[in-house]
C-alpha cells in the first residue's frame, strides 16, 4: 500500500471515529497547560492530574510561580518523575514568563523554546493546543504509532517524524492527530506487545501487514519440514518393512 494511501485511510477513519480528541490532561489557561506539559515528561497524564488541582491553586498564575521559592514548588510535585529537575523548570518559566513576556504564554514556537523546561516537543503542543498552529508535537506515543502505521519511513529521531507527519497530513488535521497518535499508543498500540487483535487499523497498518507475512511464512516452514520429516519416516519405515519380508521369504526357502 502507498504511503499517501495509509495516510488517507488514517485520516478517515480518526475524523470519523474520534472528531473530538483532546488531551488528557486537565487545564483552565495556557499557563496551567504549560505547567502540565513541562511535569508530564516522562510521567502519566493520571499522575499530573493528581498534583495539578492543588499546584494550581497555590500558584494560580505564573507570577504567583515566580514569587515562590524551590523548596515549595517541590513539595506539590515530589510525586511526579525528576521533581528535583521539573522544580528548577518551572520557577525558571515562571520567572521568564513574567520578566520577558508579562506573565502571558507566547504563542511562538521559538519564544516558547526560549522558556525553561520547554523543547520543541512542548512548544508544539503549547502552540497546536493553546493557538491552534499547524504543528505536531512527537512524544513517544506518537513517534512509536507513526512508525508502526507506516506513516513514517526510516525516521529515526522525532525531528525526522515531525517532518514526515507536517509533509503528509493535511495541516487542519496536524494537532488532533497529535492526540489521535497518542490515544491510539496509550490504549491499542502500546509499547511492548501493540494489541493488535482489537485494533481497527489492521487493514491498513504496515506493521500488522509485515507481521502476519512473517508469521505465515514461518507457519508455511514448519508445515514444509514437517512433511518432509514424515517422508523420511515413511521412506525407512518402508525399508524395514521390505527387509522383513525378504528375511521372512529367505526363511521359507
Ligand atoms: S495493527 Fe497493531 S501495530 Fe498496527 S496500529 Fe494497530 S495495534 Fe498498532
Amino acid at each position: 500500500m502507498l504511503k499517501q494511501e495509509r495516510y488517507r485511510h488514517f485520516v478517515e477513519y480518526f475524523s470519523k471515529n474520534q472528531p473530538n480528541a483532546v488531551t488528557e490532561l486537565h487545564y483552565n489557561s495556557p499557563y496551567e497547560l504549560l505547567v502540565a506539559v513541562i511535569l508530564s515528561a516522562q510521567c502519566t497524564d493520571k499522575r499530573i492530574n493528581q498534583v495539578t488541582p492543588a499546584l494550581f491553586k497555590r500558584f494560580p498564575d505564573a507570577a504567583a510561580l515566580a514569587a515562590s521559592d524551590a523548596d515549595e514548588i517541590f513539595t506539590y510535585i515530589r510525586s511526579v518523575s525528576y521533581p528535583n529537575n521539573k522544580t528548577k523548570h518551572l520557577a525558571g518559566m515562571a520567572k521568564m514568563l513574567v520578566e520577558r513576556f508579562n506573565g502571558v504564554v507566547p504563542s511562538d514556537l521559538n519564544e516558547l523554546q526560549l522558556l525553561p523546561g520547554v523543547g520543541r516537543k512542548t512548544a508544539n503542543v503549547i502552540a497546536s493546543v493553546v493557538f491552534d498552529a499547524p504543528a505536531i508535537a512527537v512524544d513517544t506515543h506518537v513517534f512509536r504509532v507513526a512508525n508502526r502505521i507506516g506513516l513514517t519511513t526510516r525516521a529515526t529521531t522525532p525531528l525526522a517524524v515531525e517532518k514526515q507527519l507536517v509533509q503528509f497530513l493535511p495541516e487542519n488535521t496536524l494537532a488532533i492527530a497529535h492526540h489521535w497518535l497518542i490515544l491510539h499508543g496509550r490504549y491499542i498500540c502500546v509499547a511492548r506487545t501493540p494489541k493488535c487483535e482489537i485494533c481497527p487499523l489492521t487493514w491498513f497498518c504496515k506493521y500488522y501487514e509485515q507481521h502476519n507475512t512473517e508469521t505465515a511464512l514461518l507457519k508455511a516452514e514448519t508445515v514444509k519440514i514437517k512433511k518432509a520429516k514424515d517422508a523420511k519416516k515413511k521412506k525407512a519405515l518402508n525399508a524395514i518393512s521390505k527387509e522383513l519380508a525378504k528375511r521372512s521369504v529367505d526363511k521359507d526357502i
